[in-house]
């Protein structure tokens, strides 16, 4: 039996960029009796969630929901479109991309890697420009699909998916556009249909607030189209089945119930509070997560402020000092996680989440937390970050709506 009784006073802060809380209606609509997945009331919670994600989505088009994390949606939208072989145009903006990039070498595709010298990659977003060239040089179309991560989750980085469309077709290639928003979908505006992206892929775990478990691919005709004839080996992870079943709100395999009333009930609140608003909430908290990290007169991991991440910071610690450390002393002292620096980067920064249910007063915990136990690691702060943020936020307040 697993030990549960550990329990410190107050609420743990989560403050890693994903999981990321899950609020207390998601939990409770989780523990509604799971039900028959073959019965009549499944088929009415099916079809809900698959037409109600669809505009977190913003498409018109299917979406497949696997009982699966991301990493599994990451290997459907390759397995769906691609065949033994293909050429794919990879960006490395950091450890997610470099993961993806990893497991379409194992599938046995060929993978070009395009990417900035090592210190300088993992501070910038997608050069669509670097695309556009690759791809004109590409007169057979041996590229078969480009892939890119709309935030990077490892650095707080965030790409221009529009200009990687707009990429494409200036250098007139056919090639599929495949976009990871995992981290992002319901944090940072993203718009599946009119942004011209083939595969979307996504989790459940971050901007939706529920647990992990469940993953997302939302597809354009082209891409339905391009699985008919893929020939990587695909089963479990094949569209047409599940998108066949879905239409009647039932799946091929067992899906995840519970998660399912969760994500029902996520979608919900989600448009209750207005996808703009959800969009805005996540840049303001950014923001004033930004003024905390240069008030202290620390460096932020993304080096270009048009492509600030509204969904984590990642900080950069001065030489020496070890950014495991702080995050070790932090959790110890005042019972919050960060997320660690990941790859290339590990030790050198950490993380802090400020994405999903979070508030002001969720962010500035953390970044007490944090500029606590920044001080306590010997870390020279320049001046009160925690000042900095408040200011910002009050200057900035969001009201309630009135009851
Ligand atoms: N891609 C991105 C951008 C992520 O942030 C993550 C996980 O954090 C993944 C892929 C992998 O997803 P999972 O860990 O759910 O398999």
């Amino acid at each position: 039996m697993l030990k549960l009784d550990f329990h410190p006073a107050g609420r743990h802060f989560l403050q890693i960029p994903g999981p990321s809380p899950v609020p207390d209606r998601l939990l409770r609509a989780m523990s509604y009796p799971t039900i028959d997945h073959r019965g009549p009331e499944f088929g009415a919670l099916g079809r809900q969630v698959l037409t109600g994600i669809r505009t977190i989505f913003k498409t018109q088009h299917p979406v497949a929901i696997y009982p699966a994390s991301g990493t599994g949606a990451w290997e459907a939208a390759l397995v769906n479109t691609l065949s033994p072989g293909d050429k794919v145009l990879m960006y490395e903006t950091g450890h997610f991309a470099s993961l993806w990039n990893k497991m379409a070498l194992r599938l046995g595709l060929e993978p070009e890697f395009l990417g900035l010298p090592e210190a300088e990659g993992w501070r910038h977003g997608v050069d669509a420009g670097r695309i556009r060239e690759r791809l004109a040089t590409d007169k057979s179309h041996a590229i078969k699909a480009v892939c890119v991560v709309h935030n990077e989750t490892s650095t707080g980085v965030t790409s221009d998916i529009a200009a990687v469309r707009r990429a494409i077709d200036d250098a007139g290639h056919p090639a599929l556009l495949l976009v990871d928003t995992i981290s992002g979908l319901a944090s940072a505006d993203y718009r599946h249909d009119e942004w011209g992206v083939d595969v979307t892929v996504s989790g459940s775990q971050k901007g939706l607030m529920l647990p992990p478990g469940i993953s997302f691919n939302a597809l354009s005709p082209k891409a339905i189209e391009a699985s008919k004839s893929a020939r990587l080996p695909k089963a479990f992870w094949a569209w047409d089945e599940i998108v066949e079943m879905n239409k009647t709100g039932y799946w091929p395999y067992t899906p995840n119930t519970n998660l399912l009333y969760a994500l029902s009930e996520s979608i919900e609140m989600l448009l209750a509070e207005g996808l703009t608003q959800v969009f805005e909430r996540h840049a303001r908290l950014g923001e004033a997560c930004r003024r905390a990290v240069r008030a202290w007169g620390l460096q932020i991991q993304c080096a270009d402020p048009a492509v600030y991440s509204p969904v984590l910071t990642g900080v950069m610690m001065p030489e020496g000092v070890d950014a495991d450390r702080v995050r070790e002393l932090i959790y110890r002292s005042f019972n919050m996680s960060l997320g660690a620096g990941l790859g290339k980067v590990k030790g050198r920064m950490f993380r802090i989440g400020h994405l999903g249910d979070c508030n002001d007063l969720t962010l500035m915990a953390a970044l007490s937390g944090c500029e606590m136990g920044l001080k306590l690691a010997g870390v020279k702060l320049r001046e009160s970050g925690t000042s900095a943020a408040m200011e910002y936020l009050a200057a900035t307040r969001v009201e309630l709506p009135a009851r």
